[in-house]
């Protein structure tokens, strides 16, 4: 029977790691998988069978850009009422928070889910905004929200984004030399394996879809080297458990009904074309962009710079792990985040931090 934390087997995974004598470079996306590896311990170990695992642009919190976050803090200052994951009311603007903006008095509050937000439209005569955030695991609920046709005080203004354009801007930039993907169980669960394809085809990227729990990802990372050795390059599925080929339909149909592709900045990269999602002409009216135009003219042509010091740019590019940030653990911790990638808990630093002996009582 197949046990998901089962030492034995993880011995047997690493030791047959071990006998490939691997010298590869893979990257994941995603904030759970960076969770795994190191509280689970296993960057050490696959480092030690010459496995070093990347983690790319994969927290949605923390690819936000310093501009959407100050759209954010605009609109509550315009009187807005703002409402949001908690994850992101600690990141940092150029200058504050929305956090600082609440303690300023402004109107945010922290929801659950876009239907808390939808609710307190139905109780309140105010404007309220959804910041929406997320990639294609959250989507589709906000998705569904906005075609139940919400109240007309509410809008979204949205900083979604999807993960295979870029992952070929990764792969096209070409910063850090990719052997494989290890690609995201949850967004896969909703768009499935064939929106990968194109980069196995494409630029020979061997890629395994990973679950979450340690052997996943060991299971993964053996597949990837497998493909690696036997000269393949194909979307392998590990969790099949849950994800499929074809993905959720339904999630990818009310998806499609309400979003459209735009092209969008991350933060640490360029513009990654058709990586963003805007509300389609039929929700246009849900468009806090659109309905807030003037209160939000000033920043619409402005570029805003990453805090001074802070390396998330090249963490989420993979360049840089986040304990050869300088400021790591040292003026950046939790309780004074400098960069996203500190402050949420998909964000490397905050994880490293979490599970570290930087934490307090180690
Ligand atoms: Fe930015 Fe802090 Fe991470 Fe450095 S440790 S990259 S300053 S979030």
């Amino acid at each position: 029977m197949f046990r998901f934390r089962d030492k034995e087997m993880a011995e047997k995974i690493l030791q047959k790691l071990r006998e490939m004598d691997l010298q590869i470079t893979l990257m994941h996306v995603c904030g759970t998988h960076q969770d795994t590896l190191v509280r689970h311990g296993l960057q050490p170990l696959l480092e030690d069978v010459g496995v070093d695992i990347r983690q790319g642009p994969g927290c949605p919190v923390c690819v936000t850009t310093a501009k959407e976050i100050e759209e954010s803090i605009a609109l509550a200052k315009a009187g807005k009422t703002i409402t949001v994951f908690g994850d992101m009311i600690k990141v940092p603007g150029v200058e504050e928070s929305l956090s600082d903006a609440k303690t300023e008095g402004h109107d945010v509050r922290i929801v659950y889910g876009v239907n808390d937000a939808v609710d307190l439209a139905g109780k309140v005569d105010n404007e309220v905004v959804f910041i929406g955030v997320g990639f294609e695991t959250t989507t589709p609920s906000i998705a569904v929200a906005v075609s139940r046709r919400p109240p007309k005080n509410f809008s979204l203004l949205s900083c979604h984004r999807v993960i295979p354009p870029a992952l070929k801007a990764i792969v096209e930039m070409g910063e850090v030399r990719l052997d494989g993907l290890i690609e995201p169980g949850h967004v896969s669960t909703i768009i499935g394996s064939r929106p990968y394809e194109f980069l196995s085809e494409e630029h020979g990227i061997p890629q395994v879809i990973a679950g979450f729990e340690p052997l996943d990802l060991l299971m993964g990372v053996y597949m990837l080297a497998k493909q690696k050795e036997e000269g393949n390059a194909r979307v392998d599925i590990e969790y099949r458990r849950v994800v499929k080929p074809e993905g959720n339909p339904a999630a990818i149909k009310v998806m499609d009904e309400v979003f459209e592709p735009a092209d969008i900045k991350w933060r640490g990269f360029p513009t990654i074309p058709a990586s963003g999602l805007v509300l389609s002409d039929e929700y246009q009216e849900y468009d806090a962009r659109q309905r807030f135009e003037d209160d939000l003219a000033e920043l619409k042509d402005k570029e805003f710079k990453e805090p001074k010091g802070c390396r998330c740019g090249e963490v989420l590019r993979g360049i840089i792990r986040s304990e050869e940030c300088p400021l790591f653990a040292k003026t950046c911790t939790p309780m004074n985040p400098i960069g996203p990638c500190m402050v949420s808990a998909e964000g490397s630093c905050n994880i490293l931090f979490k599970y570290s002996k930087y934490a307090e009582g180690k």
